[in-house]
């Protein structure tokens, strides 16, 4: 499954995201959670924004998030995604994790099909660059 277009950029997994996208590849989602205070944060990075620790836990994330916010896109803000429009940007939320929130398209979705709160289930997808990447459908 492909929500956007191949013209549109895919993730390039980076030292601190890198095992982030290997277990995405592995189609398991998985957030950070430190190992001091048990935070999760999302996107990873090498520091605890709470307390500044070093240790790291991979945790895998249940299939069903809630919807914390989206959009419909309208305008195509560039060629690529002109053939897309409209296109949902959503943000959702684990509250099994403390909450820790990701960046995602909901797939199934045209104007007027969610509302914040709704739960929404994990699905895998490709980007252009072929990086598989999590997704989300209507609960
Ligand atoms: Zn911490």
């Amino acid at each position: 499954m492909q929500y956007m277009p191949d013209a549109v950029p895919g993730p390039e997994p980076s030292f601190d995201d890198a095992t982030y996208w290997a277990n995405c590849t592995e189609k398991k989602l998985t957030f950070q959670q430190c190992g001091s205070c048990k935070a999760f944060r999302h996107p990873p990075g090498p520091f605890c924004p709470k307390c500044q620790s070093d240790k790291i836990d991979w945790v895998a994330a249940p299939e069903e998030a809630k919807l914390f916010s989206f959009t419909f896109i309208y305008h195509p803000a560039h060629e690529a995604v002109r053939g897309r429009i409209p296109y949902n940007v959503a943000v959702v939320s684990f509250p099994t994790l403390g909450g820790v929130r990701l960046i995602t398209n909901i797939v199934d979705a045209d104007p007027g099909d969610l509302e914040i709160g709704m739960t929404v289930r994990l699905v895998w997808g490709k980007s252009g660059n072929g990086q598989t990447i999590p997704l989300f459908k209507k609960g």
